[in-house]
This record gives C-alpha cells, structure tokens and sequence, in this order.
C-alpha cells in the first residue's frame, strides 16, 4: 500500500507529494513542526501539541493557516487513510514558497505550507528498549539559542545522534556551561532519592509534551518533583535517569558516558512513569 500524504489541503500518493524548491522551509529551515504518536488508531495528546504549534508559529511571527478542527480532521484521515494502530504523525508548516530565494521574509498573505505524514511503528507502546534501557554519550550543545520553537533546523541534533551510534550508543544528552540541557530529541531527568530532576523550562529546551504530562502524572501520584538544572556528574551518581518524548514516551537511560547510572539496570521510578504515562495518555487519547 503506498502511503498517503497530506500537502496543502490535498491527500496525495507520497511519490506524488511534493513542495517548491523555493520553499522556505526547505532553503532556509523556517518551518516548524510536531510530531504526535497514535496508539490503538487514536491521537495522544493531541490539544497539547496544538498549543505547542500555535506557539511556535506566534515566535516566528507565522501564520497559521489552518484552525485545530481542520488539523484534527487531517491528523484522522491520514491515520484512516493509512491504516494506522500505532505510529506517529508529523506535521510541518513552512513559510512557503515565496517564488525566490531571499533573507527578507515573504510578503503578507503568502500562504504558508503544510505538509503531514504518518510513520507506521507497530508495537511503538512496547519497545524493546523500554525493559533494558538507553546507553548515552554527552556532547557539546551547539545549537541555537531558541530551542523552545520546534524548528526543522535538525541538523545538530542529528549529528549528535550519529556520533550517538558511531560510540555503540542509544542516543546524546547536550550539555551547555556544564549542566545537561536535554536529548537530542527528546527531554532529559535524573532521579535521587526519589526526587524527579528536570531542567526548569526556558529557551534553552523544548517544552516537552509528554514532559508536561509525565510531570503532572508524578506530582499526581505524590512524587517529589524539582524543575532546576543537573550536571553530567550529578546525573551519572544519580539512582535512575530517563527521557521523554512523543515517540519514546518515558525510556530508562541506563549508562551514562559508559558510567552505569545506579544498578546499570532499568529502575522503578522510570518503569512506573512509563506505565503511568501510558495509561492516562490512553485514556484522554482522541
Ligand atoms: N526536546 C527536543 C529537542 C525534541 O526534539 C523533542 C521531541 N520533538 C523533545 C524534547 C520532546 O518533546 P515531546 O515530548 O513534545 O515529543
């Protein structure tokens, strides 16, 4: 089956889906995005990664040319369409295609571009990795100072990931004036003596969805929660650490920097969250 791909407005075949050369998002990585996993053909999150959007677009002063109905409706039929249990859909909203290329953005009323996809991950709830947990390196954070608007600019991120795998590990904690800023995507905790660690939200980090509600379920569930920032060495004496994100949920990390983090094995802390993310996630899921 070929998968079906929304492009302004239109489901198209994807070898049939298609954007301008001159589209900013493509010259110039002004674009912004969200990703949202489906579970059992249903949305996690969804209003979540909305505000989120909205928020992005407002930072970069970009229109948003659809409303949340019309991106709900889409966000269904590429799932319907699709066949979609488990997976993920990403959403991208260009600054469009002005015609040329130019460092002055386009004029007013040029429509910005929106295209969406599906990413079928049968299974996505019950990675392996969940029972055994992540081995990270640390790098260096060199990306921009704006971290909080979901841009496309990914090529740091990616490169971190790469230098992830060619060391034999999971993924990359960055870290800026010595305290771990997040993953490479995705948001980074420690855990010590039952306290939840976090970096407290500004411009350094994305505002994680699953962050969010990962941290309103252990406040819930009357665990001890403290948003500050950790270091490296902090991290690899801590009793537990995990990440967070759309499509990893909440994933132990086991090893840090080839320092095994508490027992070197996955702890009840990050298993618990992971349970109770899962659970109530499902549960407001639409
Ligand atoms: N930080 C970064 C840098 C990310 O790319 C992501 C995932 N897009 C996250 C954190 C996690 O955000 P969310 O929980 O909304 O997926």
């Amino acid at each position: 089956m070929t998968r079906t791909v929304y492009v302004n407005g239109e489901y198209l075949p994807e070898d049939q889906a298609m954007v301008s050369v001159f589209d900013r998002g493509f010259l110039m990585a002004d674009a912004v995005y969200e990703v949202v996993s489906v579970l059992d053909g249903k949305l996690l999150d969804f209003a979540g990664h909305m505000a989120r959007l909205t928020r992005s677009l407002d930072a970069l002063s970009m229109d948003d040319p659809l409303t949340e109905d019309e991106y709900l409706e889409a966000h269904r039929q590429l799932v319907q369409r699709n066949g979609i249990t488990d997976g993920l859909i990403y959403l991208q909203v260009s600054r469009g295609n002005p015609g040329d290329r130019d460092f002055v953005y386009p004029p007013k009323g040029t429509r910005p571009t929106v295209v969406m996809f599906t990413q079928a991950k049968p299974g996505l709830a019950d990675a392996p990795a969940a029972k055994t947990g992540w081995q990270i390196i640390s790098i260096e954070d060199l990306r921009w100072g704006r971290r909080d608007i979901k841009t496309v600019q990914l090529l740091y991120p990616s490169m971190a990931k790469m230098e992830a795998k060619a060391r034999g590990a999971d993924d990359a904690w960055l870290v800026e004036d010595g305290k771990v800023t997040e993953g490479t995507s995705n948001n980074a905790y420690i855990v010590k003596d039952g306290r939840i660690i976090t970096r407290e939200l500004s411009h350094d980090i994305l505002h994680g969805i699953t962050r969010a509600a990962v941290l309103r379920f252990a406040r819930e569930a009357q665990m001890q929660v403290e948003e500050r920032s950790f270091t490296l060495a902090e991290a690899q004496a801590a009793d537990e650490a995990f990440v967070t994100s759309a499509s990893s949920f909440v994933m132990p990390v086991v090893g840090i920097d080839g320092t095994p983090v508490g027992s070197g094995a996955v702890g009840p802390v990050a298993t618990r969250l992971r349970e109770i993310y899962l659970e109530e996630s499902r549960k407001t899921a639409i």
